[in-house]
């Protein structure tokens, strides 16, 4: 176990962790969901720390993401291998002692469900649905939600805490989250790390058992503009808050949406119940139909569009912002 100890070193030298919180850490799992720019940098500080993780996403790499996302390669946009795939690669190559559980999906009710346990829930997402979804499971579950979220220079921080209210469903109505997007704002890398090491900070407190030393407030930094603030939320708290209030968790709930639009692309996902690749690349080939086969993906072009199949059935139609149109082409490819 030398080689253990010298990795953690100097870690476990820090006066906060020591070696019984190294010891601790390297017993924890925590649930990253999303792994776009955000979810590589916490993943990767995480897995240097000792920490073993569960890591989820629906998507693929491209070439925009390589600006900011920092555990993908060239090589990965060429061969648009899942996140998910890509990720796990690359973590393993830097520690390979902790478990890391990768998972290519759409993060649902219906996903977590059945998910093992886990010590912590870290949002490294795009959206709304999802965040109010993991809020409530994670309050479900009793364990924290460490809220994140950036655009342009711009980033928020938040940690739930069973017990602890407000939610992120209290302050949603609060939150200034003006509906923009990294695909309509952009975004920098260095606010993506700077709200990457608050949620990794965040993690390393609370896993080590140091929870007096858990940032309560709401942080919220521009890099850019060089303005940050620390804000007292205690009383945002909604009374009438489903979720930290009533034990309802209205977003835990079976909704296998057909289509989603994905954040700010012309992207349509279209969802069917399949029985793997192998029959639908039958199909296709039947039909005459060229495309390119991946252990993960099956991609081919319809009416000049792009249409990659996930195993788990869902279909991500590329230039296209209707999901009406996006179900007419899969069901001329795939059948209704
Ligand atoms: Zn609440």
């Amino acid at each position: 176990m030398t080689h253990l100890s010298e990795r953690y070193a100097r870690q476990a030298r820090f006066h906060g962790i020591g070696a019984d919180g190294q010891a601790e850490l390297m017993t924890k799992r925590v649930l990253v969901v999303g792994l776009g720019a955000l979810g590589a940098a916490v993943s990767d500080q995480l897995v240097r720390a000792g920490v073993g993780l569960v890591i989820v996403d629906r998507d693929y790499v491209e070439v925009t993401n390589l600006q900011r996302q920092t555990l993908y390669t060239e090589q990965d946009a060429t061969a648009e291998t899942p996140k998910a795939i890509a990720a796990l690669e690359r973590l393993r190559a830097i520690n390979g002692d902790v478990e890391i559980d990768a998972h290519i999906a759409d993060v649902s009710w219906d996903w977590l469900r059945p998910l093992p346990h886990v010590d912590l829930v870290l949002d490294a997402t795009d959206n709304v649905e999802t965040r109010l979804l993991l809020n409530d499971f994670a309050l479900e579950r009793g364990i924290p939600f460490l809220f994140a979220s950036c655009v342009g220079a711009y980033g928020m921080n938040y940690t739930v805490l069973p017990g602890e209210a407000p939610c992120l469903r209290c302050l949603m109505r609060h939150l200034p989250l003006a509906g923009q997007t990294c695909a309509t704002a952009g975004v920098v890398a260095p606010i993506v790390h700077h709200v990457a090491s608050r949620q990794a900070v965040e993690a390393l407190k609370y896993l080590t058992g140091r929870h007096e030393k858990l940032e309560r407030r709401l942080l919220i930094e521009d890099l850019w503009e060089n303005q940050s603030q620390r804000l007292d939320v205690e009383r945002l708290v909604d009374a009438a808050c489903p979720s930290c209030q009533q034990n309802e968790y209205p977003s835990l709930v079976s909704n296998r949406q057909q289509t989603a639009l994905l954040c700010g692309r012309d992207v349509v996902q279209v969802r069917r119940s399949i029985e793997g690749l192998e029959p639908i690349a039958n199909q296709l080939e039947r039909a005459d139909i060229t495309m390119k086969k991946t252990p993960f993906t099956l991609e081919w072009r319809w009416r000049g569009h792009r249409m990659l199949l996930f195993k788990d059935g869902r279909v991500l139609v590329h230039g296209v912002n209707d999901p009406h149109v996006a179900v007419a082409m899969v069901d001329e490819c795939l059948g209704a």
